[in-house]
């Protein structure tokens, strides 16, 4: 059988490595930029994540290039504890939470693809811009180069795995009408900066004030001869009603960037000196999707941010496109028919891929810096007189259950099988 993936993302990454995990040969990822770089700054890959990435034999690999964190923080903009929950093994999952770089990610994958499948399993400089189901079964892909003497060109395949990102061009032509991506009013600069490890150096900080909210966390844990570690680090502002625009990307300088937190500590952590000494900050507009009906049409499928872009809540985004990736081997794996197995993996994994992002446009998590500003926006004395633990508490597991991070669902086995059982130095505990 004849799989073609859009996009070498972390998505399409992932999933060309699981579906020749299950046998599948034949599989050639096309991705539209003419060289892989290792763009972006950090991601998150929570302990489920991690989990199906030991069964494909790459977490020992994955662990060495970020850090392995132990806590998760929210607090409000004074850097006073409202909620604080261990994380990955320290929280009792069998597997770590993983912060490493984007590029780091994209690059370890890809080197494990052409290792696997071939030298020539991922084309680059090669845009999907549609397709065509074909009467008997299959699709006809078509494909832009911008190089090279044929500019167009078309391609058949049994099955077309549309992971081609936020502006997918498969999930255009399912929804022709869908239009630009939802942007929330929010406004986010990121960066990564080298620093003194802060509070243990394995732990990742959210803290805010209402409006403005930054997430912190190190991409290493072993300081270099200066004693520092990268650190991933993004400040978000939401616009008030009214301005929002897409195109409205903002600019350092813009609007209180980046004056408005820098007396922001928590602990030892100073946001001033992050973004003063960040090698390079970019900015741009938060955006998602809505919920789609369906992410399967016959031979052609939708995964990762492609099917479900979410507003980056909960540091899931990565994590979800690896479990898609994943379901969607398993699926192939354990039916006869791509086409059923296709449905299967929609039923599998689109409707909690729909509440997800409707929870992460309520703001996920994260949504107690908001309660607790509202109610306390001076700061407090002791959190339980502003909102009690239970509703913390409560506010913290549903999330987790949403995600799928919930130390029981991460502790069961694999719903996807397990090819390869892990044998590497991230494993079960
Ligand atoms: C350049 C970049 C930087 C990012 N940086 C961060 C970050 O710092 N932090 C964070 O949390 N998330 C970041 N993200 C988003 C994050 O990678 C995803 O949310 C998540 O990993 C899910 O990945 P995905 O594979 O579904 O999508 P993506 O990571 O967006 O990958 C999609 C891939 O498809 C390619 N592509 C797009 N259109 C086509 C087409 N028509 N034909 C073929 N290929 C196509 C893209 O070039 C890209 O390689 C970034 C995404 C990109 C593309």
């Amino acid at each position: 059988m004849k799989f073609l993936i859009a996009g070498a993302g972390i998505g399409g990454l992932t999933a060309a490595l699981s579906l020749h995990s299950v046998g599948m040969r034949d599989v050639r990822v096309l991705e539209a930029v003419p060289e892989i770089r290792p763009l972006g700054a950090g991601v998150n890959l929570l302990p489920n994540a991690v989990r199906e990435l030991a069964a494909l034999e790459l977490a020992e690999n994955l662990a060495a290039r970020g850090a392995d964190l132990t806590e998760l923080g929210y607090y409000n903009h004074l850097g006073q504890e409202i909620w604080r929950e261990p994380r990955g093994r320290a929280g009792g999952s069998r597997w770590p939470q993983l912060a490493l770089h984007r590029g780091a990610l994209q690059t370890a994958l890809a080197d494990s693809v052409r290792a696997r499948l071939g030298n020539t399993a991922i084309t680059t400089d090669a845009r999907v811009t549609g397709f065509t189901p074909l009467p008997g079964g299959g699709v006809e892909v078509s494909v832009a180069h911008r190089a090279g003497d044929r500019p167009t060109e078309r391609i058949r395949a049994d099955v077309l795995v549309g992971a081609d990102g936020l502006r997918s061009a498969v999930r255009q032509t399912l929804y022709p009408q869908e239009g630009e991506p939802s942007f929330n009013g929010t406004a986010v600069w990121r960066g990564v900066t080298r620093s003194a490890p802060f509070l243990g150096g394995r732990a990742m900080v959210v803290m805010g004030d209402g409006r403005w909210k930054a997430v912190v966390y190190p991409l290493a844990v072993h300081p270099d001869a200066d004693g520092l570690v990268p650190v991933n680090w993004a400040v978000s502002r939401t616009v008030p009603e009214g301005l929002p625009s897409p195109d409205a990307a903002p600019a350092a300088g813009d609007d209180g960037f980046p004056a408005a937190v820098a007396g922001w500590r928590c602990g030892d952590l100073r946001m001033a000196a992050l973004v003063a000494d960040s090698e390079a900050v970019a900015s741009f507009p938060m955006l998602d999707r809505d919920p789609v009906p369906r992410w399967s049409f016959g031979a052609v499928t939708l995964l990762g941010d492609a099917a479900h872009a979410m507003a980056p809540m909960g540091s899931n985004a990565t994590t979800q496109a690896v479990l898609d990736a994943r379901s969607l081997a398993h699926a192939l794996a354990t039916h006869d028919d791509p086409i059923t197995a296709l449905a299967a993996y929609d039923r599998d994994r689109r409707p909690r891929m729909n509440r997800l992002q409707l929870l992460n446009r309520a703001k996920g998590p994260e949504v107690v810096i908001d309660l607790v500003h509202e109610r306390a926006p001076d700061g407090f004395g002791r959190v339980e007189d502003v909102v009690s633990a239970d509703r913390l508490a409560q506010v913290a597991g549903a999330y987790a259950r949403a995600a799928g991070f919930d130390v029981p669902s991460v502790n069961a086995p694999s719903p996807y099988g397990s090819p390869n059982r892990p044998r590497t130095a991230v494993r079960e505990r």
